[in-house]
């Protein structure tokens, strides 16, 4: 039986390893992009391997349109198909209105909301010719109800949820499935910069006391991929411990 294939940008740390990983448990082969030259993509082709997946990497600033269009294009020589595709990679630059600067407003929409345009753009043409695919992309809580301090960030991942929603419409004929999962405070590289007592603060909004893993993000991830949520659609699954309900 072939293989499938799961495509997760960022999937190099944080969220996006914990897919990668879930992923590779569950029989798929991967394709990881990374941005970072200190990524240690040795350690990760064994973690992958150790698994049972073979995992490609490819250097691809998502911003950059060529860039994404060569990612998938090797994918595509490499394995011949991309069964799912996980729009992961995000930044955050944090600041209230008042004081942020245009260009970190750029980055962060370019970043978060264009890079899941530029991947996806290049990954639908495949999955509308293998006749089936998931699109799963990672928005946020703050996208839903804001935050402030975060008025880049939270307009990407509410633009992400529009985009979600279009797609699911678009391509439901076409047998591809297209949701977003949109985790609240979850510990990784990206909430590791808060200080403790911003954290504590967190925790105690929080019903179930606590910051999620990356893992529990992962395992709704794969279930939005898999047969078992066939009849699930243009969905923002929050995986945020009840923060926002
Ligand atoms: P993270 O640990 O900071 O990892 C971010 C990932 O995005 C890294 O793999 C990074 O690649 C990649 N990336 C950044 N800029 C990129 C670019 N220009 N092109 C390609 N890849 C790029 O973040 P995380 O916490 O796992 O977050 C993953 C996703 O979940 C993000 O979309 C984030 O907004 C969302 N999210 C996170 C939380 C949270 O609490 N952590 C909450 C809600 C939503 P390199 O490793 O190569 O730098």
């Amino acid at each position: 039986m072939e293989r499938k294939v799961a495509l997760i940008t960022g999937g190099s740390r944080g969220i996006g390893k914990k897919v990668a990983e879930e992923f590779a448990k569950h029989g798929y082969d991967l394709v990881i992009n990374y941005v970072s030259d200190n990524t240690n993509l040795e350690e990760l082709e064994n973690d992958f391997k150790s698994l049972g997946a073979k995992a490609l990497f490819v250097k691809t600033d998502v911003t950059n349109f060529e860039d994404c269009s060569n990612m998938v294009n090797k994918a595509i020589e490499e394995y011949g198909r991309i069964d799912v595709l996980v729009n992961n990679a995000g930044i955050t630059k944090d600041s209230l209105l008042i004081r942020m600067k245009e260009e970190d407003f750029d980055k962060v929409i370019n970043i978060n909301l264009k890079g899941t345009f530029n991947v996806t753009k290049n990954v639908v043409p495949f999955m509308i010719k293998q006749k089936e695919g998931k699109i799963i992309n990672i928005s946020s809580v703050v996208g839903v109800v804001g935050n402030a301090g975060q008025a880049n960030y939270s307009a990407s991942k509410a633009g992400i949820i529009g985009f979600t929603k279009t797609l699911a419409k678009e391509l439901a004929s076409r047998n591809i499935r297209v949701n977003a999962v949109a985790p609240g405070f979850i510990q990784t590289d990206m909430t590791s910069v808060l200080k403790d007592s911003v954290k504590e603060n967190i925790n105690n909004q929080i019903p179930l006391k606590r910051m999620g893993t990356a893992e529990e993000v992962a395992n709704v991830v794969y279930f939005l991929a898999d047969d078992v949520s066939s009849y699930i659609t243009g969905q923002v699954i929050n995986v945020d411990g009840g923060m926002v309900m």
